[in-house]
């Protein structure tokens, strides 16, 4: 029978534990879940696609069937080219909402064959963003509730070296 994959595509700059709870509902569907990282023209990320990878494989080597990848340009035509049968977003709250149904419109427009699953976290997470779990780091806050203490120490030595420099 063939796979079922699913892409769950992001920015993880850096993953989160409501990012690593969506990959785990995600498993336990769909044979195989590739997150990939990509390029988002709205946003400068704070760690390269290289670290950003290296979190995300860390965060998810437990689980076998997760794949780690890096695309650039349409997600759709990436999604074709691993041929994908489903796209994987996490919807937080309401606030998420707007912006999910307009990217899943046009996404379908694109190529309507690419199913587009939406899974809510665990309510422990519906709060929690990158940007939340970067700023907090940046002073100092402790981050161990929100990231994996692996990802707490590289933003850890991200911020401690920055500010020796
Ligand atoms: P974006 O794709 O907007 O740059 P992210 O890379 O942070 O944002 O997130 C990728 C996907 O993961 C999006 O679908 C986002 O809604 C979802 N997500 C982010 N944080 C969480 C969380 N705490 N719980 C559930 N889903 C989340």
């Amino acid at each position: 029978m063939k796979k079922r994959l699913a892409i769950y595509p992001g920015t993880f700059d850096p993953i989160t534990l409501g990012h690593l709870d969506i990959i785990e509902r995600a498993v336990s569907v769909f044979d195989e879940v590739v997150v990939s990282v990509g390029r988002n023209i709205g946003k400068q990320p704070l760690f390269s696609v290289e670290e950003r990878i290296e979190m995300i494989e860390k965060t998810t080597a437990h689980l076998s069937n997760v794949r780690v990848t890096y695309f650039d340009g349409l997600i759709v035509e990436y999604a074709k080219k691993l041929n994908a049968v489903a796209m994987i977003r996490g919807l937080r709250a309401m606030s998420d909402f707007e912006f999910e149904f307009q990217m899943a419109l046009v996404n379908r427009t694109l190529y309507p064959d690419l199913v587009q699953v939406f899974l809510m976290p665990h309510e422990a997470y519906t709060h929690l963003n990158s940007t939340i779990v970067r700023e907090v780091s940046s002073f100092g806050g402790d981050i161990s509730a929100f990231v994996t203490p692996y990802v707490a120490d590289v933003l850890h030595k991200k911020f401690y070296r920055s500010s020796e420099k």
